[in-house]
């Protein structure tokens, strides 16, 4: 009577429970493993018999309350040899290791050496011995350092060594050691350094520990025995291929650690496979992961036993993944109907895309790190170190791969930039010229280098420990991580495959805001499009005007006495300009495109060093003085506050006049047998409506002369960039005269905490450390202060004006959490980088499904 009331108790407990169909199991009161178990129950595989203990029976262990061990071993059969393994809410959070064969004693020993042979015999309790003392006693793994050999004369020697250290004999009951066991790990999992691990993983401050107690499948033994794992797809693709090691004669996962010896899983030409040796078990196990992974839902890798011919499931675990590979598992599962679509895009974490997207370093290859910054612009690549933009473009035309090294880039660094595979930088944050060219032509980046020394003038880079690397060595930059590494690596290529384009198509068809892209050249439009962006959100025309045979044009212009010679110079550039925007337009094909007028310093044209400045001299025929004289007073203390943006349409009108015809000139040509081209124009920097008001006075007149002009009446929408802290209070006012506001945060953010964007990344890794920022806000939106700004203005904006659209168009706009906020606040649009766009489309999905299903 009181036998079966105690087993009952243990079938029942929701503590301390016996694992099967309809026990009282959940992931969150047991762990993963458990409920896993159950399901494997559920599924009718052979598994072993298992107890779980719940968080709290473990909560209970750690502060010394132990269950009822021996209700817990009457489950199993009396001779059984346990093993107790973590089983943690979720896997990623780690646990302590598991501990197998609990039970060996003298008497078991003496049995199996009559079973085994006492070779085999020995090796299994002195294994157990050393595991007992490291893992449950604590003690010095070097305690055993000192005994070689094997066989029963080495048992006798471990056996001593731990009676010597602990000055008691080793524990000779399954009792006495399981609760040894349950205590040790227990106790591990309440250390502080295992919860601060587990925290830095995401686990919360309560996360729990379930453990199971599971019979041994002896994989040692007479007959076939052995174990191994199986899996059916590759974890590095996630395309069909079964995978996976058989060990004859092994426990636990001892066939991956002992890989030499291993079989293959399936048939291989490489060597014997358990497919050929032992083929009914090899169909059994194939087919029991075919099931796992119908009824779990997920591509699980099989852990598996043989005893004596008797195949056993010992557990199922989600198989490790790459990017990559997580975007087919989840894509296949919805094609084969085990998961719906919804299910496959909330499966796949959107910056993970960028693995996808890019080359990157391989998981597995070795990395000999030479120093690291900020991961600017992701992907790998590898090359030669030079120093400038012409050495980057020589090594181009020599078609040798080259990483370009700056202390920071500036507009004249462009074409070295196109000539480089990537580019690292000693100064700038996250939305330095550097990155944000970058990002957009998909270029790996690292800024803010701040523990390389760069010697730019001898052609080196110092690192921290005092290595000197020469101009012309090989480097591989890490724009993912930010970091750089000497030497060439082992990289995997970007797979835009059938599965990314499907997992694309299921996101759009699920969000329910708009994404475009930021583009400012013919390439960048088409990579949007290819991207399938909803049209371009900003076009920073500026970086047209650094093409070969601009920029002096450009700096004639500068230049200039009059705005008559002014005018006379831009004419010059019109008929590029208008190249520029007709390629644009047709790319597009329809799409909206929203260039925003010339935005940078005018002074940001001129060269800065002494022979930039005899060329020039020399080019618009100057004594050179007259050009230092006047590159000198053109030169402002503060140039991202100076006279930039719409500060330059108002008092230098003939740059944007020559924009706005420029662009008209192209909408017409675009639309002479399509659909009307219906162009945007945005005003940048603005910070009272008056500003507007002069230039729509100026666009508008030079609308109504290109229409007079070429008979061709058009419409074109004029916005406004928000990018002061002014504009975003008094978007009210200024709403009146646009008809969209896009808030640029990039310098909003600038603004808004008074913070250089382009000296920021100097000191940001210390202000996020201690924890003054929460992240770097050029990287991620500040909701608290610049959001509220956003709100704000996007508030005012829409009540004076119903329609207006709005939209983000700074970096943030390819974040997923700053996509989330402007959703939130009725955004239009997010625009951001080409590259960002699959990242913003999947991030804007995953937040139509959370909400539909909030909302449910
Ligand atoms: C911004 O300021 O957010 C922006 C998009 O413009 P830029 O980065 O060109 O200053
Ligand atoms: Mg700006």
């Amino acid at each position: 009577m009181l036998r079966r009331e105690r087993n009952a108790a243990v079938q029942n407990n929701p503590d301390t429970t016996l694992v099967t169909t309809d026990a009282p199991i959940t992931t969150a009161t047991h762990g993963g493993r458990a409920k896993c178990l159950q399901r494997l129950a559920r599924l009718a595989l052979p598994v072993p018999t298992t107890v779980a203990l719940s968080f709290n029976a473990v909560h209970h262990i750690a502060s010394g309350h132990l269950p009822d061990i021996d209700a817990i071993l009457r489950q199993f059969p009396q001779d059984a040899l346990l093993c107790v393994r973590p089983s943690s809410e979720d896997p990623d959070w780690g646990g302590p290791s598991a501990i197998l064969n609990i039970g060996m004693n003298d008497a078991r020993y003496e049995i199996l050496c009559g079973t085994l042979g006492p070779g085999s015999a020995a090796a299994l309790f002195t294994r157990f011995v050393q595991s007992y003392a490291i893992h449950v006693d604590r003690l010095d793994p070097d305690m055993f350092d000192d005994i070689t050999g094997e066989g029963p004369a080495a048992l006798a020697e471990v056996l001593k060594a731990y009676e010597a250290e602990t000055e008691t004999p080793f524990p000779a009951t399954r009792a006495e050691q399981l609760a040894g066991v349950l205590k040790s790990m227990a106790r591990a999992w309440e250390g502080t350094s295992a919860r601060l691990l587990r925290q830095a993983k995401g686990a919360p401050l309560d996360a729990g520990l379930g453990l199971v107690v599971q019979q041994m499948a002896f994989g040692v033994g007479q007959g076939e025995s052995g174990s191994g794992v199986l899996q059916l797809v590759s974890s590095k693709t996630g395309m069909p291929q079964i995978t996976g090691r058989y060990l004859r004669q092994s426990q636990g996962r001892d066939a991956l650690a002992r890989d030499a010896d291993s079989l293959y899983i399936s048939r291989d030409p490489r060597g014997a496979s358990l497919e050929e040796t032992v083929p009914d078990c090899f169909a059994q196990l194939v087919d029991h992961a075919k099931l796992m992974r119908e009824k779990l839902r997920e591509e699980m890798q099989v852990e598996f036993a043989i005893e004596n011919g008797q195949l056993r499931i010992l557990d199922g675990v989600r198989v490790s993944r790459s990017s990559r590979a997580t975007v087919r598992i989840a894509v296949q599962l919805a094609r084969d109907g085990i998961i719906p679509r919804e299910e496959a895009l909330m499966r796949i974490e959107p910056n993970a895309l960028n693995e996808l997207l890019h080359r990157q370093i391989d998981r597995h290859a070795k990395r000999e790190l030479l120093g690291s910054g900020i991961a600017a612009s992701p992907g790998a690549a590898t090359g030669k170190l030079v120093f400038s933009a012409n050495e980057a473009q020589a090594s181009a035309a020599r078609d040798e791969d080259c990483i370009l090294v700056r202390r920071e880039t500036s507009p004249e660094d462009i074409r070295g930039m196109h000539a480089a595979k990537a580019v690292i930088t000693e100064r700038g944050g996250i939305t330095s010229h550097a990155a944000v060219i970058g990002r957009g032509i998909g270029l790996p980046c690292v800024v803010g280098v701040s523990d390389i020394r760069f010697q730019t003038r001898k052609g080196q880079l110092v690192t921290k420990d005092g290595r000197v690397i020469p101009a012309g060595e090989v480097v591989t930059v890490d724009g993912t991580n930010g970091t750089i590494l000497l030497g060439a690596t082992e990289m995997q290529e970007a797979a835009l495959d059938d599965a990314f384009q499907d997992l694309m198509e299921w996101a759009d068809a699920a969000r329910d805001i708009d994404i475009r892209a930021n583009a400012d050249t013919p390439a960048d439009a088409q990579t949007a499009r290819n991207f399938a962006a909803q049209g371009i959100g900003l076009c920073r025309t500026e970086h047209m005007f650094f093409e070969a045979g601009r920029l002096t044009v450009m700096r004639e212009m500068i230049f200039a006495e009059s705005g008559d010679d002014r005018r006379a110079v831009l004419q010059r550039l019109l008929p590029m300009q208008r190249t520029d925007f007709i390629q644009l337009f047709e790319i597009m094909e329809g799409q909206p495109v929203c260039i925003r007028l010339f935005d940078p310093p005018l002074h940001e044209f001129l060269p800065t060093d002494r022979t930039g400045q005899s060329e020039l001299a020399d080019a618009l025929d100057l004594p050179l003085s007259d050009v230092t004289r006047r590159i000198e007073a053109m030169m402002e203390y503060n140039p991202m506050l100076g006279l930039r943006g719409v500060r330059l349409g108002v008092t230098v009108p003939e740059i944007y006049e020559m924009q706005a015809r420029a662009i008209f000139q192209a909408a017409v040509f675009a639309s002479r047998d399509k659909a009307p081209v219906v162009p945007e124009i945005m005003i940048p920097l603005v910070s009272a409506k008056r500003e507007v008001e002069l230039v729509r006075t100026n666009v508008d007149a030079i609308a109504a002369a290109v229409t007079a002009e070429t008979g061709v009446d058009f419409t074109y929408r004029l916005g406004v960039m928000v990018e002061t802290p002014r504009a975003a209070l008094r978007a009210g006012d200024i709403a009146q005269h646009c008809s969209f506001l896009s808030f640029g945060t990039n310098d909003l953010t600038q603004m808004t905490y008074g913070l250089s964007r382009d000296d920021a990344g100097r000191f940001m890794s210390d202000y996020v450390r201690q924890e003054v920022f929460v992240e770097d806000p050029f990287h991620s939106l500040d909701i608290d202060g610049v959001g509220e700004l956003l709100k704000l203005g996007s508030e005012r904006g829409r009540a004076s004006r119903p329609d207006i659209t709005l939209s983000i168009c700074g970096e943030h706009g390819g974040n997923p959490e700053s996509i989330a906020f402007c959703r939130d606040a009725g955004f239009d649009y997010v625009s951001c980088s080409p590259f960002r766009v699959p990242v913003a489309r999947l991030a804007a999905a995953q937040l139509a499904i959370s909400s539909q299903i909030a909302q449910q």
